[in-house]
Formats: C-alpha cells, sequence, structure tokens
C-alpha cells in the first residue's frame, strides 16, 4: 500500500500507521507517505480522515510501479534528461576502466567530438578475480574531476562498495551501482541518502522482481532518482559473455516508472555484437545505451574483448541515427 497522508498529518497517527502497517516514511515533492508491503490491500477506518490517496500495489514493486506513477519518470542531469516524455536516447561511452590520463583524455575528446555528452569509466572496479586490474580507485576518480572540469562532459562512474560512496558522489554525476553489487544493502542504504541519480545494474543471476526490488530500497530510502539498467543475465548460453533480455526490459518499460538504459556491451562480451545489440536497443526506444570504447581495446586492462575502437563506435553511432529516427526518438 502506498497511503498518501493529507497534508500536516500528526506525527503520533504517521507512527501508528508505521507500527500497525510495518511502512516506512517517504517524503517526495511534499508530499508524505507511508509506504506498507503490498501484502496489505486496504487500512482500517480510524485512519481514512488522514489519506489523501491510497494506492493498492500488486507486488513489492510500488514507487517503481506504473500505479504510483503513471508514466516515466525525468531524471535530470544538467542539460540531459533521461525518461520523462521527452522521447530521447542517451547514449553513454567510455572505457571500461579509467587507466590513465592520457587514455581517458583521448576518449573524452573523442566522445566529446562526436557530440556526446556523457562518459562512463569505472576506478573502483569490481573484479571477478583478485589477479585482476581492481582499478585506479581515487586517483582515477580525480582524472574523471579532471574531465569534467576540463571538457564538461557528465560523468558516470561505479561505487563497489559503500566504503567509497562519498568519494564516488563528488566526482560522479551518476552513481552506479554494478551488477555484482545490486544486493549490497550498504551500498543501496548510502545511493537512497545521495542527492544524485544512480543507475542501478541487474544483477546476472537475479529476475526481473529481485532487479526492481533492489531499485524500491533506494527509492524507499528517499531518492526517486533511479535509473535500471539491463546488462546481461546468465543462462545456458555460454558462446556469449552474457543473454541482452530485451524481453526484460520490454516488461520493464510496460510496468514500471523507471527510466531503463541497455548495455550491450557487458552483455555481448565480444566486439562484434555489440553494434547490433545496440541497434536492437534503440529500437525499442529505451532512455538510454551504455556502450565500451577505447582507444585501444586490444591493450584494454579490463574488459579487453568487448571494448569498440574510436572507427567503430563512430560508424555506430552514425548508423542508430536512422533508427532513432524511425521510432521518432532524438539522441542526445
Ligand atoms: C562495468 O560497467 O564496467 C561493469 C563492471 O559492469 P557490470 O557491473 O554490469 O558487470
Ligand atoms: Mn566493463
Amino acid at each position: 500500500l502506498i497511503i498518501k497522508l493529507k497534508n500536516g498529518t500528526r506525527k503520533d497517527i504517521i507512527e501508528t500507521l508505521v507500527e500497525k502497517y510495518t511502512g516506512s516514511v517517504v517524503h517526495q515533492n511534499g508530499q508524505e507517505m507511508v509506504i506498507t508491503p503490498s501484502s496489505f490491500r486496504k487500512l482500517d477506518n480510524e485512519f481514512t480522515a488522514h489519506v489523501d490517496d491510497l494506492i493498492v500495489t500488486d507486488n513489492d514493486i510500488q514507487l517503481s510501479g506504473k500505479s504510483y506513477f503513471d508514466g516515466k519518470r525525468e531524471i535530470k542531469v544538467g542539460e540531459l534528461v533521461f525518461g520523462g516524455h521527452t522521447n530521447k536516447t542517451v547514449v553513454i561511452a567510455g572505457p571500461c576502466s579509467v587507466e590513465s590520463e592520457e587514455q581517458i583524455f583521448k576518449t573524452a575528446r573523442f566522445l566529446k567530438g562526436l557530440g556526446i555528452n556523457i562518459m562512463r569509466a569505472g576506478a573502483f572496479k569490481p573484479r571477478t578475480s583478485p589477479y585482476s586490474f581492481q582499478g585506479l580507485g581515487t586517483k582515477g576518480l580525480e582524472l574523471l574531476g579532471k574531465v569534467r572540469d576540463t571538457l564538461g562532459l557528465k560523468i558516470i562512474t561505479e561505487a563497489k562498495d559503500a566504503s567509497h560512496i562519498d568519494e564516488v558522489i563528488e566526482f560522479a554525476d551518476i552513481i552506479q551501482i554494478g551488477a555484482k553489487a545490486m544486493y549490497d544493502h550498504a551500498l543501496l542504504t548510502a545511493c537512497s541518502k545521495a542527492r544524485k541519480p544512480v543507475l542501478l545494474k541487474r544483477g546476472f543471476g537475479s529476475t526481473i522482481q529481485e532487479f526492481v526490488q533492489a531499485a524500491e530500497f533506494i527509492l524507499l530510502g528517499g531518492n526517486d532518482q533511479v535509473i535500471l539498467c539491463e546488462r546481461g543475465i546468465r543462462t545456458f548460453e555460454n558462446k556469449t559473455r552474457f543473454t541482452l533480455d530485451l524481453t526484460g526490459v520490454a516488461y520493464l518499460k510496460h510496468h514500471t516508472n523507471l527510466p531503463i538504459v541497455v548495455d550491450p556491451s557487458h552483455a555481448m562480451g565480444y566486439s562484434y555484437g555489440v553494434p547490433d545489440l545496440s541497434k536492437a536497443a534503440m529500437a525499442m526506444g529505451v532512455d538510454g545505451l551504455l556502450l565500451e570504447v577505447h582507444p585501444t581495446p586490444k591493450t584494454a586492462l579490463s574488459d579487453a574483448k568487448q571494448q569498440l575502437d574510436f572507427d567503430t563506435f563512430e560508424q555506430l553511432y552514425a548508423d542508430l541515427q536512422p533508427i532513432a529516427n524511425a521510432v521518432n526518438v532524438q539522441i542526445s
């Protein structure tokens, strides 16, 4: 249940509601609400005088659901807009990791030259092996900060866990939560208190329900700026790194009010398939694409096989335009 309370509802009444229905209090746009588990479907009569609106939800897809908001949230990052009614697809691109000043500036200048406004790159890398490159950490964030200051690109970068969330918030315009961290409640809670948009990646072993519930933790904690990112799930198939769940994207579009970004790079795992998957996602009218591009993919310190080189990226970027036109979307 989403209980929208009348203005000025007494504190003791809110506390009683919270206790009786195991609810949480959320303030959004001047509206005070108590959100209870979705298993509650009605309120006792004694509370009706305090209720502005009561929204019954079918499962724990509540604040992210269409019954709460029958549209798409608009998330602004400076002049960039994710979602809303703008029919825009934001292309986010950049290397898997920040590796050096030269590498990150080369990429940033290339992207800016194409008219791209937001760059991705990881400084804290959640690697599967402890023997792999773990990222430059704080130094990587500082390089991203330098890109932001000198070239004016927006930055999305990952917080691997809650220990460095404040640093990431300082340097990022969007905080990325990686697939492996989707269940990290300390990180979800920290992001719920941040006043920055969060891009939440789907865990590769997570159902859509679990994915959206992770988003609900951030929304319920008070951050209403959540972007979902489909980046491939693990199936029985092992010829490709993961399986890009575009079916799931269609579900999320239909049932949730959150902007959706698709990451074909991590799904495919090989650069050759990334352009085709990007075009497919563009044709679905997603709110953003997240693509890995590197000046010299072969020498990349992480995800070398899947990163696009500049020429391939430029060609893809041009090829996306007629698809965007066909589905009435503007690339931004
Ligand atoms: C990344 O974006 O570089 C990354 C680590 O992705 P994921 O969390 O989806 O594996
Ligand atoms: Mn990567």
